[in-house]
């Protein structure tokens, strides 16, 4: 899908710090994990916006910002988005732009939690952004990890794991993504997240 240039975001700014993309199926473990960079690395973690209906656990403005979908599409058309995406049933998904491109304006790691069709629209505007696709170590433990969140209807859930298997092979073939890591422990992936960002040369 082409995504063209949004009106209000300047690409051209000094891109001063590193730009982290983290991907995977539901239930891998991608929140945990990027829960505990942002303490690790004092990343900011950029909040999505979504028209998909919050869950209980959920607070406006720190796990998503909650918006309908007329919002939404006029946020889209006046080009507030860097990626956006439908995902599940349909809903959006989108990076505010603003915060992101002034966090790394300002040197900062920023982290975007987001699905492959996004990586694919960032990873083209901004190149040097490290993208990371994180896999469960095997199916049954993804399914383990889903259900123990209870979160999410049985149809929702049956929906989700179904779709995880395209999705894995979606995003070895889409080569947007630069490494691929097992998620064992969160302390072991998050380690080897930090040593890549340390290595691509940014911090
Ligand atoms: P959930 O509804 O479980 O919070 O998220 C569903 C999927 O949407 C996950 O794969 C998550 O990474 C992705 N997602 C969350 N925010 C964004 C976003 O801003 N843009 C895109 N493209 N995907 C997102």
């Amino acid at each position: 899908m082409g995504s063209p240039r949004p009106p209000g975001v300047r690409l051209d700014k000094h891109m001063a710090g590193t730009l982290l993309i983290v991907s995977g199926p539901s239930g891998v473990g991608k929140t945990t994990i990027c829960r505990e960079l942002v303490k690790r690395l004092d990343a900011f973690l950029s909040v999505s916006a979504t028209t998909r209906p919050r869950r209980e656990n959920e607070v406006e403005g720190v796990d998503y910002h909650f918006l309908s979908t007329e919002e939404f599409e006029k946020r889209l058309r006046q080009g507030e988005f860097l990626e956006h995406a439908r995902v599940y049933g349909g809903r959006y998904y989108g990076t505010p732009a603003k915060p992101v491109m002034d966090a790394l304006a300002a040197g900062r790691t920023v982290i975007l939690e987001i699905e492959i069709e996004g990586t694919l629209q960032v990873v083209k505007r901004l190149p040097q952004a490290i993208a990371i696709y994180i896999l469960a170590p095997t199916p049954e433990d993804q399914k383990g990890r889903l259900e123990g969140r209870r979160k999410d209807s049985a149809e929702a859930m049956r929906e989700r794991l179904s779709k995880a298997d395209g999705e894995i092979r979606w995003a070895q073939e889409c080569g947007a993504y630069r490494y691929f890591l097992v998620n064992e422990t969160v302390e072991g992936t998050v380690d080897e997240m930090i040593r890549i960002v340390r290595e691509s040369g940014f911090k």
